[in-house]
């Protein structure tokens, strides 16, 4: 026997969320967005490009929509409307399909999700990239509403980094920290992770940072994951292209991590 789930076809966001947003568009009547019979007049003029608009109070705006769906799109193989490049202000840009105001809400949501609740600029620059019909202040006006977004950034949030060295005259009220001097490079290597899963690059997720205390030389590489093997294995790479490795051991610094101690040496 199946079960029922009880599921927001809305979410992360809600229905309050979609009736809220529908209601703000509204309220900016000078925007000009593509309804759907727009959209679909636009489809037959790219279709029937030797049909007239007929005679009447309309002709004159269905002249100037013939022109303008003449002139910057056209319509796929799979029936749906494209904003071509041929305008100044599109110049560079992929054909982008065309989303009508019924469309956006949903679009946003989809592409936001998508990026695994990436911020406003990454999930604009996305949207922008593929669709026509949807300004950065839609997305803006959205992404604050996403009951999904606080968890994430709460789980993301930790805390500030604190160098070994730094801590050379450190006010009453902090915790004394011991102070480590390396007297060598390779001696004592601090290895940090730039959590990026908000908004990622690609594939790539986080950037490991490390940093030599000796020579404060410093080196970033994307990590898809955040697992030890992976981290290691940029480490040991990294050591292999310093040239300085030997059979030595290398203390790391555990920075908000799961990193202990680690002894590489053994393994090159
Ligand atoms: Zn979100």
């Amino acid at each position: 026997m199946s079960t029922v789930t009880q599921s927001n076809p809305f979410a992360p966001f809600s229905a309050k969320d979609l009736q809220e947003f529908e209601i703000w568009m509204n309220q900016d009547k000078g925007r000009s967005r593509f309804t759907e019979e727009k959209r679909a007049e636009y489809c037959d003029w790219v279709r029937n490009p030797h049909v007239k608009p007929a005679p009447g109070a309309e002709q004159k705006r269905l002249w100037n929509h013939k022109y303008d769906a003449l002139s910057h799109y056209r319509v796929d193989g799979d029936g749906k409307l494209y904003r071509t490049s041929t305008a100044e202000r599109d110049r560079g840009r992929s054909d982008r399909r065309v989303i009508c105001e019924s469309e956006i809400f949903g679009t946003i949501r989809d592409v936001h999700v998508e990026l695994e609740h990436a911020g406003v600029n990454k999930v604009a620059a996305a949207i922008a990239d593929r669709y026509h019909g949807i300004r950065k202040i839609e997305v803006e006006w959205l992404l604050k509403r996403c009951s999904t977004c606080p968890a994430e950034r709460q789980n993301r949030s930790r805390a500030p980094l604190e160098p070994v060295m730094a801590a050379k005259s450190p006010p009453a009220e902090r915790v004394q920290i011991e102070r480590i001097i390396a007297s060598r490079p390779l001696e004592r290597v601090q290895i940090d992770l730039v959590d990026l899963r908000h908004e990622p690059d690609g594939y790539y997720h986080w950037i490991l940072h490390i940093t030599d205390h000796f020579s404060k030389f410093t080196s970033l590489f994307p990590l898809m994951t955040n697992i030890s093997e992976e981290v290691a294995r940029c480490m040991a790479q990294w050591i292999v292209l310093e040239k300085r490795c030997g059979k030595r051991r290398i203390g790391f610094e555990e920075v908000g991590f799961g990193f202990t101690t680690y002894c590489v040496g053994d393994e090159l």
